[in-house]
């Protein structure tokens, strides 16, 4: 989809109405997910509704500074809530185990999301694939209920701006996003240090990951790739599957058009990081793959061993380039 489809009025009313709301957002959850998920909590608990904010697996360790994570739950007991609001995640799959006893036990579900990848799941949809963050919709929707932004609701929305566009460096950021990021730094929100914290610090296991990941990195035909196994992730001193950054790194790469990260995770199966310039698309290989995502940036779990999710996956990012790499954009084609 590329359309919005935003049913304000249904989900303005819907949360007036709620007395109690379970919020979710997507498993393995970056920034605008955490952010998106905190800033709409506190904005809700503000206006006094007995809100529950759950991810599976709780919030990761390096976005435990954002104001409100100690009462994000990682697990959700059965329970009636009267509305479920999903943030960032693209199907019913993406919103795990918590999102499953959501789906089965509130009375209406709300998905917002901006994937155009959307599958439009429940019943009120605040989904819009320009908005360049789910935070960028969050904020929409408090302006149109005209509550108050205080600053812990701005922190943790800016965060999910700043993530998700790699501090506005995404070719998806409007003029609007740059609007919505002033007023949340109007409102105290602290951009550099939200900078600092998510985008520049890295812990020093990142660069023990990069030592075995770089010399995994093959470039051909405009696309470059890397593996992290589970024994370099294992020799790094890591538990969680993780690239550091890598796919980051690989991106920025001036001759590469394309870039691709395969994860190997605990239970062999291997999760695919996909990027490209502007000009091509990842999203739809990523749905074709089982995932999801944006045209720049995708993602996909699939089948392993590695060099099986290589084999398949490379040589349809190849065919998606056709020999189109080589052509240098002038500025504002
Ligand atoms: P990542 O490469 O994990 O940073 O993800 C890039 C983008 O792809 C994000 O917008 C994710 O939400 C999306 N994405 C990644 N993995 C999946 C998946 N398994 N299913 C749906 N969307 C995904
Ligand atoms: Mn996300
Ligand atoms: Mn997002």
């Amino acid at each position: 989809m590329s359309d919005a489809r935003l049913d304000w009025e249904a989900a303005c009313s819907a949360v007036d109405r709620a007395r109690s709301i379970l919020i979710v957002t997507h498993i393995s959850p970056d920034g605008d997910a955490i952010g998106s998920l905190l800033g709409l909590t506190l904005a809700l608990r503000e206006r006094g509704k007995q809100v529950t904010p759950a991810v599976d697996g709780g919030v990761p360790e390096h976005l435990r500074f954002l104001p409100g994570a100690d009462a994000v739950q990682p697990k959700v007991s059965q329970s009636r809530w009267d509305v479920m609001i999903a943030l960032d995640a693209s199907d019913e799959a993406r919103i795990g185990d918590v999102g499953a006893v959501g789906l089965a036990q509130a009375s209406l579900v709300i998905n917002l999301d901006h994937h155009p990848t959307n599958t439009l799941f429940g019943a009120v949809h605040l989904v819009d694939p320009q908005a360049a963050a789910a935070a960028e919709i969050v904020y929409a929707w408090l302006e149109r209920l005209d509550w108050a932004i205080p600053q812990t609701v701005a922190t943790a929305l800016l965060t999910g701006l700043v993530t998700d566009t790699i501090g506005f460096r995404t070719s998806n950021v409007t003029p609007r996003t740059l609007a919505v990021a002033q007023r949340l730094m109007e409102a105290g929100a602290p951009l550099h240090e939200l900078m600092v914290r998510t985008l520049v610090s890295k812990p020093y296991s990142a660069i023990e990951l990069w030592k075995h990941a770089l010399a995994t990195v093959q470039f051909s035909d405009g696309v470059i790739s890397g593996v992290v196994s589970q024994e370099a992730l294992k020799q790094a001193g890591l538990k969680d599957a993780t690239d550091g950054g890598l796919v980051g790194l690989l991106s920025s790469v001036a001759e590469a058009c394309m870039a691709a990260v395969f994860k190997e995770l605990a239970d062999g199966r291997v999760e695919v990081s996909l990027r490209c310039k502007p000009g091509f698309d990842v999203s739809q290989l990523a749905l074709e793959l089982g995932g999801g995502g944006h045209a720049q940036a995708a993602g996909a779990t699939i089948d392993g061993p590695l060099a099986d999710a290589q084999a398949r996956v490379i040589p349809r990012l190849i065919a998606h380039l056709n020999g189109r790499c080589q052509h240098v954009r002038t500025v504002g084609e």
